[in-house]
């Protein structure tokens, strides 16, 4: 504002604020940038990139946008209209105690939450620590050999159980048990799972009916959903000498008081470490726990974390036996797992670092006094218990009465889990305090019950009553480790999580210009709301009147994602963008099933799909059929003919991804979409790259039935390290009818009966919030400018690095969508530099690195994003191009190939302080040109020995000692 003229308030007021916080580049840049690729404007940039027949002539119908201020005060009135309630609904999600120092500094903090997956250990290791923390717990309290890091939720882990029994059993049956004590959402699951991977699921007392069905597994849940401690010692030995496999449902907390599952035997046990500091948040984000007999821990699915040792022999962390994984096996994988709930289960991980074994014991065991006391108190009134055994929870028969108790709980601010007939249930947890259950008391028993609950817990001590039978009282320890014992002070634990975060490069250090990821800003604005307790502390099956501010916020955001994708409705039930391609898949073989066409089982997917992919394919039964890609990456447009008529009569489906892997938009891609539909395939859209389409195109309007969204990449939920996610699916509406509902709290708009594919009837809900508030604070305009951005910075890097690199692939004019993709092959090939190498050397410049060697091996792939700035894309640019020059040292021999800055890859303090004789200087080695010294980041080791830490795969933490 040059001129000095007095302006009104509404010029005062910046409406597009958020606009202009959210993107990186301001209007001088735009123009700079544009100037640079020698276009004239961002309209004949979108015209040059995006194929005519698809572009949107018309702005979203969205409202504008709103600031920070306002759209949070919008969402608050939302969310005054949730009832937080004192919940004994249990059924494996309870209310915690989040400790502050955790919430604050972990669940609440950037450092954490906008970390990537751990891929680049060097630069990772602050993470993978407090991800072998949760493995080694998860160890300690099954009581198994091995624990992964992670999964979605308990009823897929489940699901997942249940597949690994599969492939690990010889037995020819396709028959597999679950016992009636199983939750019933948990059920749910394993019914969509089990059709369409074509196993018969039997359902019953596993204890009395198992031994007359030949199965290769069985799933029971100890303590069971109505708290029974059951007897599972032997059926676990009947199952074996059917050659079953068993797998064991449990809670953690449970096992801090329980004999422990591996103990026993079982097979494969599974839970939801929710409780232990991670609020229950609607349903999710929560991580859930999968562990395994050792035998079985190279067909575990998900993430696992090995320890292995960097180049100078220095223990160092890393991701162990990837190539089992979806990105390398494909339909072979052993699941789909990507985004798997790093955040969360760090967050668990912590709660017991903090309070370390003796701590959680206590809490365990007044969980469990306040169920004895109640459950004492009630016997004493009269009350029928259905359970004689327990941990902490109790199932009531109520009679006549049980209507009316339960209205006057509801009345007093307490929901009870409601059992069908005459039954409640009742499970207590850390938050229950003595005035609750007095109040719990007065509801059950009536106002003058009389109960003197400091008698009774003394009744409790001194007669022993716990509700555990004698047999299934623990007796091993756990949790001995160091790292379980050494933090309890809040000052330690403090720099404990400051000690590993500082290790981690993050979106606080630079950018993570990640291909397909799209790690854009997470704002602060848009993450406040997750914490909010009105949205924190709502159980997933609390009554539907407690939760109207969160329906009515998911549905304005469904509404907004049908407005943005152009598909008729929408399913907020997937966790992760692999679960929705999943959940995706179900729908479209439901709905052939639907016209009788359940034959249809043929899955077209091009060479250069994402191996979720072909992955989630293989777990709806479709055979893959692979289609080539041509050498400008688009799909062989004659090959997918070809093959789409080849398998006519049996084309389920095709997956394709749009813009392409390859960071094209594809001319022909509504061609594919009429082949596929010509021969009665539907056309399932992966949208990861739906960065690239908002506000210019809409997938469900150029011919996709249905696609999934990665919140965690287009819609500002951070990545967690590795999760939380959210991957709801759009479809178009002849296939509305098939999308899943849930058992116990039916999803609006959904068709009842339709199984679940997630826990929760709205996933991962908790973390919604963060996509309302950035679409609210966007609005049309915003929205439709961060596409324009995410592309114009694509493409002014792709001109940037051209002139170094061979930029492969590109749109008909010359333009890149929002990602591109370097070959390093050439370069290989003259000085044996590999992509790899970049990638550790772009750390010694305060770089993530781009993706390696997806979709193309020996290639990287660099998506910026619209919220980096010029100067921050210039100074990747910079070091990309410092970077080459460096490699043609080494081309020309001037470096040694086996001794130069690459090869050696990241450096670290150490470098500096050792013994130094490498032919370039430590000055080059760390402070490579460029980087300043006050903002150098340090990788905490050097290069990290893959194949050594699979050779000898260890993934529990090493003794301190090791560390030294
Ligand atoms: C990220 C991604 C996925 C998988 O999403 P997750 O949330 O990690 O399961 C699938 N396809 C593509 C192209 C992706 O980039």
């Amino acid at each position: 504002m040059k001129n000095s003229a007095p302006h009104s308030l509404h010029t005062l007021e910046q409406h597009d604020d958020f606009i202009v916080r959210h993107n990186g580049p301001g209007e001088a840049d735009v123009q700079t940038m544009l100037s640079a690729i020698g276009l004239e404007s961002l309209d004949e940039l979108v015209q040059k990139t995006v194929p005519e027949n698809i572009l949107l002539d018309e702005p979203l119908a969205l409202e504008s946008a709103c600031s920070e201020q306002d759209a949070l005060s919008r969402l608050k009135e939302m969310a005054a209209d949730n009832t937080v309630a004192t919940s004994y609904i249990g059924m494996g999600y309870y209310d915690t105690v989040v400790p502050p120092v955790i919430l604050r500094n972990v669940l609440e903090n950037p450092g954490w939450y906008t970390a990537y997956t751990p891929y680049q250990p060097e630069i990772s290791q602050g993470r993978l620590e407090a991800l072998l923390n949760y493995q080694q717990m998860v160890t300690d309290l099954t009581g198994m050999d091995i624990a992964n890091a992670s999964l979605l939720d308990e009823a897929t882990a489940a699901a997942e159980a249940m597949a690994l029994c599969k492939r690990s059993n010889r037995l020819k049956t396709n028959a597999f048990f679950v016992d009636n004590a199983v939750h019933p959402q948990t059920l749910d699951v394993l019914k969509t799972r089990a059709h369409y991977f074509g196993y018969e699921l039997i359902i019953g007392d596993a204890a009395s009916e198992m031994k007359n069905h030949e199965v290769f597994g069985v799933l029971v849940q100890y303590p069971g959903t109505t708290g029974d401690v059951c007897d599972i010692e032997p059926l676990i030995e009947q199952a074996h000498e059917q050659k079953a496999l068993v797998c064991v449902a449990t809670d953690l907390m449970s096992l801090l008081l329980l004999k422990a599952p591996g103990e026993m035997g079982a097979d494969v046990v599974l839970g939801s470490a929710q409780r232990f500091g991670v609020p229950m948040g609607f349903g999710g984000p929560h991580a859930a726990f999968f562990a395994v007999r050792d035998k079985f821990k190279r067909t575990m699915p998900g993430r696992l974390i090995g320890v292995s040792v960097d180049n100078k022999g220095d223990t160092a962390l890393r991701m162990a036996l990837q190539t089992r994984e979806q990105h390398i096996r494909r339909d072979k994988a052993t699941s789909n797992i990507c985004t798997a709930q790093a955040l969360l289960a760090n967050m668990a991980s912590f709660y017991a670092v903090y309070h370390g074994p003796v701590r959680l014991k206590q809490i365990a065991q007044r969980i469990n006094r306040m169920t004895s006391v109640v459950a004492t108190a009630l016997k004493q009134k009269g009350v029928e218990l259905l359970n004689d055994t327990w941990f902490d929870t109790l199932t009531l028969k109520l009679g006549e009465q049980r209507n009316e108790i339960y209205q006057s709980a509801l009345a007093s601010g307490i929901n009870l889990r409601l059992l069908d007939d005459d039954k409640v249930g009742l499970s207590f947890d850390e938050r229950k305090t003595r005035a609750d259950l007095i109040l719990l008391l007065e509801v059950l028993l009536g106002e003058d019950h009389s109960v003197d609950i400091e008698a009774l817990d003394s009744e409790c001590v001194a007669e022993g009553i716990t509700g555990i039978p004698a047999a299934y009282v623990r007796d091993t320890d756990y949790l001995t480790h160091e790292v379980f014992n050494s933090y309890h002070s809040e000052t330690e634990m403090l720099r404990y999580l400051k000690r590993l975060e500082n290790k981690d490069f993050s979106l606080t250090h630079g950018m993570i210009p990640l291909g397909s990821c799209t790690m854009k800003l997470n704002a602060t604005s848009e993450m406040l709301p997750v914490t909010w307790p009105e949205f924190a502390d709502i159980h997933p099956f609390a009554p539907k009147d407690q939760t109207v501010g969160y329906r009515r916020m998911i549905a304005e955001l469904e509404a907004y994602l049908v407005e943005v994708t152009g598909y008729d409705e929408i399913s907020m039930q997937p966790n992760s963008g692999a679960q929705g391609e999943y959940a995706g898949l179900v729908a479209i073989s439901r709905y052939h099933e639907s016209r009788g066409e359940g034959h249809r089982n043929v899955c077209l997917i091009p060479s250069s799909a994402h191996g979720t992919n072909p992955a989630s394919a293989a777990m709806v039964s479709l055979k893959v059929v692979i289609v080539e890609c041509d050498e400008n990456g688009n799909v062989d447009i004659e090959d997918f003919r070809a093959k789409a008529e080849l398998h006519a009569d049996n084309l389920s489906s095709v997956m394709i991804t749009y813009p392409s892997t390859h960071g094209v938009f594809e001319e022909a891609v509504v061609e594919l979409c009429e082949i596929t539909h010509q021969y009665g395939g539907q056309v399932y859209m992966d949208g990861a790259n739906m960065n690239a389409q908002v506000g210019l195109c809409k997938p469900g309007k150029f011919g996709s039935d249905v696609s999934h969204l990665n919140l965690h990449k287009t819609f500002c939920i951070p990545h967690g390290g590795g999760g939380p996610g959210m991957g709801p699916i759009g479809v178009k509406s002849h296939l509305a009818p098939f999308l899943s509902s849930h058992v116990v709290s039916p999803v609006d708009d959904k068709v009842e009966g339709n199984s679940a594919v997630s826990a929760a009837p709205y996933g991962s809900a908790a973390i919604l919030p963060i996509s309302w508030v950035y679409i609210k604070q966007m609005g049309a305009e915003g929205m439709k400018r961060a596409t324009e951005l995410a592309i114009l910075n694509a493409n002014y890097m792709k001109q940037r690095l051209s002139d170094h690199y061979p930029v492969l692939f590109q749109g008909a004019n010359g333009c890149v969508a929002h990602e591109c993709i370097i070959d390093i092959r050439p370069l290989k090939a003259s000085s044996g530099i590999s992509e790899e190498d970049i990638a550790k050397r772009l750390m010694d410049y305060g770089f993530h690195a781009p993706t390696m060697s997806f979709p193309v091996a020996g290639t990287l792939m660099i998506e910026p994003t619209e919220s980096e700035s010029l100067a921050e894309l210039d100074r990747f640019c910079d070091a990309m191009i410092e970077i080459k020059q460096e490699i043609l040292k080494v081309e020309s021999g001037e470096w040694p190939a086996d001794d130069n800055p690459l090869v050696n890859a990241p450096h670290t303090l150490k470098d500096l302080t050792s013994q130094w004789d490498h032919p370039y200087t430590q000055v080059q080695a760390v402070f490579p040109k460029g980087i300043l010294h006050g903002s150098k980041y340090w990788p905490t080791v050097s290069r990290v020995d893959n194949v050594f830490g699979d050779r000898n795969l260890v993934c529990a933490c090493p003794s301190i000692d090791s560390y030294r």
